[in-house]
């Protein structure tokens, strides 16, 4: 029976070395993230929130391994990757890709636009020569990018096309999964609508599985199935989109998500403003990691590190509100 979760991350951690003096010896770590666990269902959305500095990037790109994990495991259809040596995973690179916030800077300014969707293909022989103008040309109709756009180079389109550019790259290699980093927040709010229709479309025909990055909850709400919210490099609370949006539970997503504007005048806002800064990751806080900001703080959030705990439907939430 197929595997119907594409991605499962257990446990993952990702520490980065502090280094000082003239022997730069190892002082501390940076715990980017923290022990994170989650899964992602074939064809299904998972967004993940949180504020800048969470962790939320560093998942991403330890997930595709394009940095290496501390510890933890990442299985991609079921393969650990996470135990692969650069050599065999390098036919699954094609399967799992990333789509990056600054469309611009992530595209070779001296490629033709046909090169830039083709190169990896042509690298990892994906269609034979005869077929492979014609393969192109389709991937970037799919995308909504004209034929004659084939021999232009980035600097002649506007951030939307640049972006359609950059999803079209990631879909010529037919992958499975996309890791999409913050993709629409660098345009405007006209297009970011078209790029993520673009997205939710492209999911629909090809059965894609998305990890989806942002700060922005209202584009996290569109595109989203499942959502996880995170604090300091750990997974605080995670749920459908509705559960999460309509019946938060952890105090750091209601203020979080109390943010989000209501389309209804009659419906008064009650937004929670979290006080004081996050602390560093290099030093977080003993028990719960959101006690020092927490309106609902208790003596044992101060020592003990609150499990999680499934609520039903898979709504799963770390508090000792809810022991
Ligand atoms: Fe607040 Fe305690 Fe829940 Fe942490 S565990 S979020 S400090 S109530």
């Amino acid at each position: 029976m197929p595997n119907e979760y594409v991605v499962e991350v257990n446990d993952l951690k990702k520490y980065f070395p502090i280094k000082s003096g003239i022997l730069q010896r190892t002082t501390g770590h940076v715990r980017a993230v923290d022990g994170v666990s989650f899964r992602i269902q074939k064809g299904h959305t998972f967004g993940l929130v949180g504020e800048s500095g969470c962790g939320k990037t560093t998942i991403g790109r330890s997930i595709l391994r394009l940095t290496d994990p501390t510890s933890g495991e990442v299985k991609i259809s079921g393969v650990d990757i996470g135990k692969l040596k650069k050599k065999e995973l390098r036919p699954f690179r094609p399967k799992m890709q990333m789509i990056f916030q600054d469309p611009f800077s992530s595209l070779d300014p001296r490629m033709p636009v046909g090169e830039i969707i083709g190169e990896a293909v042509k690298e990892h022989n994906l269609v034979s020569r005869s077929e492979y103008k014609d393969y192109i040309l389709k991937v970037m109709k799919d995308c909504g990018l004209r034929p004659y756009y084939i021999d232009r180079y980035p600097h002649e389109f506007s951030g939307g096309q640049r972006q359609r550019i950059c999803i079209a790259r990631a879909l010529a290699l037919n992958p499975d999964f996309i890791v999409c980093d913050e993709p629409v927040s660098a345009l405007d709010v006209s297009i970011q609508a078209q790029i993520i229709n673009l997205m939710k479309d492209l999911q629909q025909q090809r059965q894609l599985t998305y990890l989806f990055i942002s700060h922005d909850l209202s584009v996290v709400e569109h595109i989203s199935d499942v959502i996880g919210v995170m604090y300091l490099g750990s997974m605080v609370e995670t749920g459908t989109k509705d559960d999460i949006f309509k019946e938060p539970l952890h105090p750091y997503t209601k203020a979080l998500f109390s943010a989000v504007p209501i389309a209804d005048p009659d419906v008064k806002m009650k937004r929670i403003i979290l006080e004081g800064d996050i602390p560093s990751p290099s030093n977080p806080p003993k028990g719960c990691k959101f006690h020092t900001r927490c309106s609902q703080c208790m003596a044992k959030c101060k020592e003990e590190v609150p499990v999680p705990k499934d609520m039903g439907n898979g709504h799963v939430v770390s508090c000792h509100l809810y022991d």
